[in-house]
């Protein structure tokens, strides 16, 4: 019998449709395109969706659940945390008091842990902190679940098409919450965003964050081989790479990776291999220029991403009203940190600005900054809130993604009771839910 060749057989396969499909008088079918549809079943409902569970979609899940709210949680990791747990980060930056109650919460828990020094975190137990404060509030938490596109019927966002370990389904809800730092929920729908820097669209570089142990002279230490990457040979050669403190006989590592984009495959792609292979080059010099005892320990899962997608609200947050420690009548959120903004095209340990013009006073993040422009039942908070580059250089710090998760939280539990949509409702009732729940908005 005469074999086919697999190729041969395989495209005589795939161009069966297409010819019978121009049989019947169909529009030929574009060679570069793929039709896909498929009934999915609404295996879940809820008041309120919120998509990523960073610090931001946690805050904002068991603030909508604490006013009454049912809350679905999508997370496409195992934990929670995001940026602070699978990402390494494990450091509170900005106020850690006035956050409101959400972050006091997680604060008191850790504490109870013994995983809280001062800013520093052990993101291990954060991230069990944070999944039991969800269940605890009877949030439903759905791990290992990527959202993937959303179905939206004139302008209102009716169902979420999630992806787990079941297979694609569909979560439908009243109100939806992008907290997935990247605006992945608003790019699915076809809603406006913002990228980048002005002119080029760079984002704020990311950076991967690893662990070392100290180990003695005879213990087994991992080294870079001969002849692989490009090894470190003088300190101002290195990119920015920041030592932390991590506890006694270990660091944590922090270097920079700048010009790779989050919201595109490749890119990000590209940069978990550089960042890979810079965490080892980074390594290399410590070990043989500076002779640190430090061996390899854990690598994050992922690499830190500072800015992925801003989502165009019905305000913007402009770093001038930083600047100006603007006070809106509508604020429901403060930022406390300075203008981190490090420059997007350098590894080194540049800023945008002159160190002189960093400083900004404390400053309020108003309702519409939280409320997507397009589309009528969309918020957002945390990394993909509406704010110019230099303005998220600040608010991207945890506490600040915190109070406007609760916020935005806050907010959707009040349309879901009232049946209105975000932009119908009265901001000064959110303002004054989080200040009852000890939401500090005082500048
Ligand atoms: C290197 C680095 C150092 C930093 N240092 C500090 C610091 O010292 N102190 C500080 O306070 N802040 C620091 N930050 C900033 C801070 O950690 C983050 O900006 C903040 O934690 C972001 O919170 P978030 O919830 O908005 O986003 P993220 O933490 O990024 O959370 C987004 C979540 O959404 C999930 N997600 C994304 N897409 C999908 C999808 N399609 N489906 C399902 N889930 C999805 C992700 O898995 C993630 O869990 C640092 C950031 C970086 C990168």
């Amino acid at each position: 019998m005469k074999r086919r060749r697999f190729l041969g057989g395989l495209a005589a396969g795939a161009m069966a449709p297409l010819g019978a499909a121009r049989a019947q008088g169909g529009a030929p079918a574009d060679p570069a395109a793929v039709e896909w549809s498929r009934r999915l079943p609404v295996r879940h409902t809820a008041d309120v969706a919120v998509i990523g569970g960073g610090i931001a979609g946690v805050s904002a899940a068991c603030a909508a659940a604490k006013s009454g709210a049912s809350v679905v949680l999508v997370e496409r990791f195992a934990v929670t945390g995001g940026d602070l747990t699978a990402g390494g980060v494990a450091n509170f930056c900005g106020k850690m008091t006035g956050q409101g109650e959400v972050f006091d919460e997680i604060v008191r828990d850790l504490t109870a842990f013994g995983a809280l020094d001062g800013t520093n975190i052990h993101y291990e137990i954060l991230a069990v902190v944070l999944q039991e404060l969800l269940l605890r509030r009877g949030v439903k938490l759905l791990l290992h679940t990527r959202f993937v596109d959303a179905v939206v019927r004139d302008g209102v966002l009716t169902e979420a098409v999630i992806a787990g370990k079941s297979g694609p389904e569909a979560l439908r809800a009243r109100l939806f919450i992008d907290c997935s730092g990247d605006g992945d929920v608003a790019r699915a729908a076809g809603f406006a965003v913002e990228r980048g820097r002005e002119g080029d669209g760079l984002p704020l570089p990311m950076s991967m964050m690893f662990f070392v142990r100290h180990v003695g002279a005879d213990e087994t230490r991992p080294r870079l081989p001969e002849g692989w990457f490009s090894p470190v040979r003088r300190q101002e050669d290195l990119p920015m790479t920041s030592v932390w403190p991590d506890g006694p006989g270990a660091n944590a590592l922090k270097v920079k990776i700048p010009m790779f984009h989050s919201t595109d495959t490749e890119s990000l792609t590209a940069a978990e291999i550089r960042g890979r292979r810079r965490m080892l080059e980074v390594l290399d010099y410590y070990q043989r220029v500076e002779g640190k005892p430090w061996r390899l320990d854990h690598c994050s899962p992922i690499i830190g991403i500072r800015e992925g997608c801003r989502i165009t609200g019905l305000q913007t947050l402009r770093v001038d009203d930083l600047r100006a420690g603007r006070r809106f009548d509508d604020a429901v959120a403060m930022g406390t940190f300075y203008l981190d903004g490090h420059k997007p095209d350098d590894d080194k340990r540049t800023y945008i600005l002159p160190k002189d013009e960093l400083d900004v006073p404390p400053y309020q993040i108003p309702y519409g900054c939280l409320v997507a422009r397009d589309g009528r039942n969309l918020f957002m908070a945390g990394r993909c809130f509406s704010a110019d580059q230099l303005a998220l250089s600040s608010a991207r710090v945890s506490t600040t993604c915190s109070m406007m998760g609760q916020a935005a939280g806050i907010a959707a539990a009040l349309c879901a009771a009232k049946g209105c949509a975000p932009a119908e409702l009265d901001p000064a009732l959110v303002r004054k839910t989080v200040e009852d729940r000890g939401g500090d908005l005082r500048v």
